[in-house]
């Protein structure tokens, strides 16, 4: 039986096991997809096994999305400009890195399905919240596809400044990036902005305060929040609002099917994904 790996530190609640696990039985595939909970002291010795074939390929989620580029021998582009994977393969001894969180969130955003936002920031302005892990794929997205203005926001402004100041070389065309972290300019911004984005575990748990006054939000906006356990109070005001908002299930979905696809070869079969994750997230499908 091969043997597909999520490699993190504190990720017992991760959907992505029911998602793999569902889709090798769906394709009566021979593998497993299993947790693997280490200390940075062992990332070592996991890559090893992934080199020597033991683990045939892996997922990389919080806190090793940078640190685990120091053990691969290959990035593609995508990897490289953004700075972390999520995603590495084995490919005749070599390890290959790849960011399908890139892929997942862009999919996501353009798609015109059930659940994605069908949004296209081509010469948009972005109000984003969130500078970590996460926040380095969308600014990347948002860049490859031309948006004009991002906005950026963290509780911690020097980790905001560091997102931008590490795209700044990066620029494609007039993107420009502001780094903020004045909430007396947030309804400001807010009104002039098409598209916001909630990369920030903020609305994960019933007791989060608000991520900004909701009541800025308009009929006109469009809204992405990352978080995909629960529908957040985020997402919740502003449909009631008549703006169309979504939440992280598909941009997770899509990112899965893509590693999928990466260490398999084969297509992801994605409704038997989807009905995995709303299952284990106790969604109704
Ligand atoms: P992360 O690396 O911890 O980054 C989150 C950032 O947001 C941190 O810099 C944090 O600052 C900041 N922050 C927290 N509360 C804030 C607030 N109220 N206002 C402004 N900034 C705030 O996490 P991540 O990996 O980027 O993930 C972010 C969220 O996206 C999580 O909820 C995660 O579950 C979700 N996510 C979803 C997907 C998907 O496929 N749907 C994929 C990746 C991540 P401090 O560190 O100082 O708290």
């Amino acid at each position: 039986m091969k043997t597909y790996a999520l490699l993190g530190k504190n990720i017992g609640y991760s959907s992505s096991p029911f998602m793999h696990n569902a889709a090798f039985s769906a394709l009566k595939m021979d593998a497993e997809y299993k947790i693997f909970d280490i200390p940075e002291r062992d990332l070592k010795g996991f890559l090893c096994d992934l080199r020597s074939g033991k683990i045939e390929g892996c997922n990389v989620t919080i806190p090793y999305k940078e640190k685990a580029l120091e053990f691969v021998d290959e990035k593609n582009d995508t990897v490289e400009a953004i700075g972390a994977l999520n995603t590495i393969a084995r490919k005749k001894e070599k390890l290959v890195a790849d960011n399908t969180d890139f892929l997942g969130f862009m999919k996501a955003l353009r798609g015109e399905g059930e659940g994605d936002l069908n949004f296209d920031p081509k010469g948009k302005n972005i109000f984003l919240f969130g500078a970590g892990g996460a926040a380095k794929a969308i600014v990347y997205v948002l860049l490859t596809l031309k948006a004009k203005r991002i906005i950026l926001t963290d509780i911690d402004k020097a980790k905001a400044e560091a997102l931008a100041g590490s795209f700044f070389k990066k620029r494609k065309g007039d993107v420009s990036i502001t780094v903020s972290a004045d909430e007396e300019q947030y309804e400001e911004f807010i009104s002039r902005s098409n598209l916001l984005i909630n990369a920030t575990p903020c609305g994960m748990k019933e007791k989060d305060g608000a991520l900004f006054d909701y009541r800025y939000i308009e009929e006109k906006h469009y809204i992405f929040d990352l978080i995909y356990a629960r529908k957040t109070p985020l997402v919740k005001d502003a449909q009631k609002s008549g703006a169309r908002a979504v939440d992280g299930l598909n941009m997770l979905l899509y990112q899965a099917a893509a590693s999928f696809s990466v260490w398999t070869g084969r297509e992801a079969p994605l409704p038997v994904m989807r009905k995995a994750l709303l299952e284990h997230v106790g969604r109704p499908s």
